[in-house]
């Protein structure tokens, strides 16, 4: 899993003339970021859908008082717009889209549909995260939920044209999900390793169980040849992100906290670690205060490799690109950062070596077709 490509984790000499040939100009790097190839790898199902899909679902469900309300009314509940006081604040939020997920055609349905925003933003490849446990119920047993997904996820690669794979997402709140569920949901993780699922995270409220009550998950999933994940130092203190490059995960989801302790960003650094980055998501739990304080301009100058991803488009309201836009209109990032970014998040993705290859081979004749198209 740890495999990378040599070089520098940046583009190809090729790109880089191209890239030195264009007069760049906002207007040009907006047209850039709208046909560069992408991949994205911190993406939550539950915080993926949009107010039509989440009507459609009221609708299925039976839940006639949200089926009743209009679109802009359904935004208006469900869409987190601006920062919040706290990372809770939130997740609260979440508690709308759990009931209308707990059936087979919802999950599937609102899987598919992710491939097809996916589409939308020219992502070739993504990871759709969730906790089966949460969207299980009695009649629709954790296994079926992931069943559903993985069926949704096929019908939208066949559809759009964008493959992925899941993460399974253990969570630390034991007000929702319980020792025994969590168990449930790595074993699970760990059967469907060759049918779907390519790796294991730990979300949730930080302050609730620590990572290190994961020990033996995290490291039963390591053997297994999952790719690992956690979200860490998305909110003070930020404890975690340590005892994440002790066990070597794969990945870290947010880590902004990580510059804020001595010597962790040279640690993620020299382990090639990437960080799962999600501008907007940050500012709206108000882990930074503004865009422009946002410490991916840092990591990218540090050289740790990034992954842009947009963490929960329906709960935000964003698209991936508006995530690139971020980081160019308030992190200085250039059109080769963009690329580079764009290529690491290619390099981190939890597929093995062989399957990475033409990935990152389209991504470059992409990425070419793109430039071309801006040449003066
Ligand atoms: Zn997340």
């Amino acid at each position: 899993m740890r495999e990378r490509r040599s070089g520098d984790g940046g583009v190809s000499p090729n790109l880089r003339r191209a890239l030195a040939d264009i007069r760049w100009t906002p207007p040009r790097l907006s047209a850039l970021i709208r046909a560069m190839p992408k991949v994205e790898t911190h993406l939550h199902l539950d915080g993926s859908l949009s107010p039509r899909t989440i009507k459609d679902l009221a609708l299925l469900s039976g839940d006639k008082t949200l089926a009743r309300k209009s679109l802009a009314e359904i935004e208006r509940l469900a869409v987190v717009k601006s920062p919040r006081a706290s990372l809770d604040r939130v997740l609260s939020s979440f508690q709308l889209f759990y009931p209308l997920l707990r059936g087979p055609w919802a999950v599937e349905e609102a899987a598919r549909r992710v491939a097809q925003r996916a589409q939308g933003q020219n992502v070739l490849h993504f990871e759709l995260r969730f906790a089966p446990a949460l969207l299980a119920a009695d009649d629709f047993p954790q296994e079926d939920v992931l069943k559903a997904a993985l069926r949704g996820l096929r019908r939208g690669a066949a559809e759009f044209g964008v493959s992925s794979a899941v993460i399974v997402c253990l969570i630390r709140d034991e007000n929702l999900v319980s020792d025994e569920q969590n168990s449930e949901m790595l074993d699970l993780a760990l059967a469907y390793r060759r049918r779907g699922v390519v790796g294991l995270d730990l979300a949730g409220n930080e302050r609730a169980r620590p990572l290190s009550r994961f020990k033996s998950h995290y490291a039963r999933a390591r053997k297994a040849g999952l790719g690992t994940t956690a979200h860490a130092g998305e909110a003070p203190p930020g404890d975690d992100l340590d005892l994440a490059l002790d066990w070597g995960l794969h990945r870290i989801g947010h880590g902004v906290m990580a510059g804020k302790r001595p010597g962790l960003l040279e640690r993620i650094r020299e382990r090639g670690v990437t960080i799962e980055t999600n501008p907007t998501s940050n500012l709206r739990t108000g882990a930074v205060q503004s865009l422009t304080e946002h410490p991916a301009k840092f990591w990218r100058r540090a050289g740790i490799p990034l992954a842009i991803s947009t963490d929960d488009p329906g709960l935000f309201g964003i698209e991936l690109g508006g995530e690139y836009e971020a980081l160019a209109g308030h992190c200085r990032f250039g059109a080769e950062d963009l690329l580079a970014v764009s290529l690491q998040g290619v390099d981190s993705l939890f597929l093995p070596e062989r399957r990475k290859r033409p990935l990152r081979r389209r991504w470059e004749a992409l990425a070419r077709k793109a430039l071309a198209s801006l040449a003066d």
